[in-house]
């Protein structure tokens, strides 16, 4: 029986990232929808749960995309609520590749060095992968502040982390270099999250910081968001800080992507969102 899997993607056009990944983790085919939204997803849910029987329903699976997180939890929140008893497949989120790429950051971080107790800052930690990194963080037991360029819209990142996972994050503005800079003066943690091909920390502002102990930026895009780091490090001791670039996150990235949806086709009762898409990532790391 071949393994289906179905890229409910909120954007206008579905993924083609999301679509090579659904194969190279295992589907026989990738079907991708566009503008799936909560009013339309019914009759697509329908048709996933209600074609394959007993066993043969774990050949049949969910992935939920697209480049808006909001868009995407609503989503799949409305596919969750749609199943009912035997009949359900297992689901994914990674709306912008968030679950996967903030997931595979934080848990090299977490294998280099406890998190624990640790200051944690997130630079522009507003994104679908920087409030996806400042909760694994906090659930690591660090004492997590987001940067934004608006001190409005860091709380507000904020109050949405605590709604969703319970965890008390610090919201602070961090518009220009000299905010960022401040911001990371007592921190042993640094994790920038910002939109590609943006600097968000100059070098000076974490080469003599002896606070700063670990670095992790996922901009592969020059400028890096971390000035002085290489998008390839992984783990590479800049002075006894350890730093992670966005090609050295994206390998764990990929891998964890891949195996997720490997998982997808073990059960039709799988649901992998950020607590499950993290686990998984410290067991890889
Ligand atoms: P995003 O939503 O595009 O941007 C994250 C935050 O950056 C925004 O919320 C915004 O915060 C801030 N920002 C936007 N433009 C800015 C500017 N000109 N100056 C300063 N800050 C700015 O990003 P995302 O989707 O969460 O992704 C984060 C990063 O991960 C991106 O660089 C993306 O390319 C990368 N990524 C990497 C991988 C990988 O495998 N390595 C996978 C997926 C994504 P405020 O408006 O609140 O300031």
């Amino acid at each position: 029986m071949k393994k289906l899997l179905f890229l409910f993607d909120t954007d206008a056009v579905p993924s083609v990232f999301d679509t090579v990944v659904g194969y190279d983790g295992g589907a026989d085919h990738v079907t991708g929808y566009a503008n799936v939204a909560p009013d339309n997803v019914g009759a697509l849910v329908d048709g996933a749960v209600f074609t394959r029987g007993g066993k043969d329903k774990q050949n049949t699976a969910i992935f939920v995309g697209g480049g808006n997180m909001g868009k995407g939890e609503a989503l799949f929140e409305k596919i969750k609520k749609h199943f009912f008893g035997p009949f359900r497949v297992s689901v994914m989120l990674d709306s912008n590749g968030s679950n996967t790429t903030a997931a595979a950051g934080v848990a090299l971080l977490a294998k280099a060095k406890s998190l624990k107790g640790q200051k944690a800052v997130v630079l522009a930690g507003t994104g679908p992968v920087g409030m996806r990194a400042a909760a694994f963080l906090a659930q690591e037991g660090a004492e997590v502040t987001i940067t934004s360029r608006t001190k409005d819209r860091a709380e507000e990142a904020a109050k949405a982390l605590e709604k969703r996972f319970g965890v008390k994050v610090k919201g602070v503005a961090g518009g220009t270099d000299e905010e960022r800079s401040t911001a990371v003066k007592d921190a042993n943690i640094v994790y920038a999250a910002g939109a590609i091909g943006v600097q968000l920390l100059p070098a000076s502002a974490w080469k003599d910081n002896p606070n700063i102990e670990l670095l992790a930026d996922v901009n592969a895009q020059p400028p890096l968001g971390i000035e002085g780091i290489e998008a390839t490090d992984k783990g590479k001791n800049y002075g006894g800080k350890l730093a992670f670039g966005a090609l050295g996150i994206g390998g764990l990235k990929l891998k964890l992507h891949r195996a997720c949806v490997g998982k997808l086709f073990e059960s039709s009762e799988g649901v992998f969102d950020a607590e499950e898409i993290y686990a998984l990532a410290k067991e890889m790391a």
